[in-house]
């Protein structure tokens, strides 16, 4: 019986990914919650009209919810018959949301007590372009909005561990221990789309170099009139193109033909045909044209 990813995941049992992968969860709702919160403050100031400010270099809105709210509260009096009930449900939430995310505290507090006796180490990853893995989320080389993911199944391993999984991305400040050669590569998402990109820009360059074409010595193809020729399909219409105009303009027949002679060498040389043959075959179709063209 094959072994699946889950089912690996699943006998992983280690107390402390269990433990950390549990805070990670925890942590997430706390800050969804949160994130609540500040919608409800930027509702409150609607409510009471007030709008947002310009601070630094983006926008915000002058007060603390628990500010906001305050004013909302006493504004609730003077306030419609249908506003005062929505201002009411929206501050009753406020309460609802505060007493969830003080469960949330509760339940992870005895897993934050297990870390707190037990120390092991944790990986976090930051979720950016080139971003490092550290060792918490208050190194001194992030920013306070500095967006950090959890790696909780890396929970208790060690640093050669965190590199194999994501790639050698350590940061030099978490880990002064790491070789420097763990701290200064790119990490496996990178280097995977990195490699796509190759694969793709290959793929590109063949299908390009397969519709190429150039004189038989290498040198750019150039028609009568100097401009280069790119692709295959091109010298095949021009050479079509060259047989037509020598019947249509007998006078230059020669200038037209030798011209469509020298496409006919350059098709050749790319792709083994044989340049008489593919005269031949185009000045049969360019006759069978003109006749057509000539007599209609
Ligand atoms: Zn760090």
């Amino acid at each position: 019986m094959s072994t699946t990813t889950k089912e690996i995941c699943m006998s992983d049992q280690r107390p402390e990914v269990v433990t950390d992968l549990a805070l990670a969860e925890n942590w997430g709702e706390v800050a969804r919650l949160r994130n609540s919160l500040g919608s409800i403050r930027v509702r409150l100031h609607h409510l009471l009209g007030i709008r947002s400010q310009k601070v630094g270099r983006s926008y915000d809105y002058p007060h603390s919810l628990r500010t906001v709210a305050a004013m909302v509260e006493a504004k609730l009096p003077t306030m419609s018959q249908w506003e005062a009930p929505k201002a009411r449900e929206v501050l009753d939430n406020i309460v609802t949301i505060n007493d969830a995310i003080e469960a949330k505290y509760a339940e992870a507090a005895p897993l934050e007590r297990e870390y707190d006796a037990k120390q092991w180490s944790r990986f976090f990853l930051v979720q950016n372009n080139n971003g490092h893995i550290h060792s918490s989320m208050s190194c001194s080389t992030c920013y306070f909005d500095t967006q950090f993911g959890w790696l909780p199944e890396l929970s208790g391993l060690t640093e050669a561990d965190a590199v194999e999984a994501h790639g050698a991305i350590l940061c030099s400040v978490c880990f002064p221990s790491a070789p420097v050669e763990w701290t200064n590569g790119i990490s496996h998402v990178a280097q995977a789309e990195k490699d796509a990109r190759a694969a793709a820009k290959a793929k590109r360059d063949a299908a390009k170099a397969a519709k190429a074409i150039t004189a038989p010595d290498g040198s750019p193809l150039k028609d009568d009139g100097g401009y280069t020729i790119k692709t295959e399909v091109t010298a095949r219409r021009e050479m079509s193109g060259a047989l037509e105009n020598a019947l249509w303009y007998p006078q230059s027949g020669d200038k037209y033909r030798a011209y469509a002679d020298r496409l006919a060498e350059a098709i050749s040389a790319k792709t083994g045909e044989h340049a008489y043959d593919l005269i031949i075959n185009a000045q049969n179709k360019a006759e069978k044209k003109f006749k057509r063209e000539a007599t209609a």
